[in-house]
């Protein structure tokens, strides 16, 4: 069976000039699974996924992928994987794996939640994880919530979804004040620091920005898009010594958290490519500057490869309808 699945994924996803380039987006790799992060892959969960890129795929980086992809000359089943935000389990957990199956990486990292250690969606969960039966949900308007064990997911979910299109200083605010009414305990460092960005890029993987303060961009004019664009690489450039190439739209999804503006600020700043969170792979027709991603995830040999097909599949289809918007959901 994955002997016929592999060649049907290399006729769907051929080379050169009708090659299509999958991108996985991964946010963190942690140490053991988490039920209150379904779906974020432990090491173990990890090292399966990569094994099974390197069975059915050719990983490169995003980088190299996106120029091959516009020379017409990338390899068949070509993947590229992305980290967004900058987590320090990154570099602890995912990077050491990486290397021992030699597949290259791109982390996009947000700055203010590597300077202050912390993203605002992971303070609520840990609000969350901390409270004792019950969680103060009044700076949100949402009164007390029940979270108890079996309760914590779906507060988690509820409250991330109360908060994430709020204006970004209220959004910290918030979670700051949800964290510091759940519990006394220093806020947990989750983040890079600025020394690992390095020690990242020892590892081959590239740095990419990802704004300063994480906002959805579609909230701000366009002055303040802008400055949370190009600020964030210039940061970027200061700390690594690079300029960075590649930049990923926070939550990422074409007319909800960006539009036509963010993609026209990111050509302008010279950025090589973009990506972004639209459902999808990316063929010649796609634009560069919002490369579509996918999770394939699937805890089976099969399951995983069916998926890549079935996604590379989906292409056909909108490029049939709609070569200008391939891989735009
Ligand atoms: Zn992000």
């Amino acid at each position: 069976m994955p002997a016929v699945t592999r060649s049907l994924l290399h006729l769907l996803s051929p080379g050169g000039r009708r090659a299509r380039l999958m991108i996985f987006p991964y946010h963190r790799v942690l140490a053991n699974e988490d039920p209150l992060l379904p779906g974020t892959p432990s090491a173990a969960r990890f090292e399966r996924q990569l094994q099974r890129i390197r069975k059915y795929c050719n990983p490169l980086s995003l980088e190299e992928g996106v120029e091959r992809l516009t020379q017409g000359r990338l390899p068949p089943r070509a993947v590229a994987l992305t980290f967004d935000d900058g987590y320090a389990n990154n570099l602890k957990i995912a990077a050491p794996l990486l290397k021992k199956y030699e597949i290259p990486a791109t982390v996009f990292v947000a700055v203010d939640a590597v300077e202050r250690g912390i993203m605002w969606n992971d303070l609520i969960i840990e609000a969350v994880r901390s409270a004792d039966g019950e969680l103060d949900a009044s700076p949100l308007g949402l009164g007390t919530l029940n979270v108890h064990k079996d309760g914590k997911l779906a507060a988690v979910k509820q409250l991330i979804g109360s908060a994430l299109y709020l204006p970004t200083k209220q959004r910290m605010e918030v979670s700051q004040a949800l964290y510091a009414g759940a519990t006394d305990a220093r806020v947990p460092r989750q983040m890079l620091v600025p020394d690992q960005l390095k020690e990242l890029r020892a590892f081959g993987v590239d740095i990419g920005a990802h704004t300063v303060n994480h906002p959805i961009l579609l909230s701000l004019d366009d002055t303040d898009a802008r400055n949370e664009i190009a600020d964030s690489r210039r940061w970027l450039r200061d700390v690594t010594g690079e300029e960075p190439k590649l930049f990923a739209y926070p939550n990422g999804k074409f007319g909800s958290d960006y539009d036509a503006r963010h993609v026209e600020i990111v050509r302008s700043l010279g950025f090589l490519a973009a990506v972004a969170a639209d459902w999808g792979c990316a063929t010649r027709n796609s634009s560069l500057f919002e490369l579509p991603r996918f999770k394939p995830w699937e805890d089976s040999d099969s399951g995983f490869s069916s998926r890549l097909c079935k996604v590379v599949a989906q292409t056909y289809v909108q490029n049939r309808q709609s070569p200008a918007s391939a891989g735009r959901t």
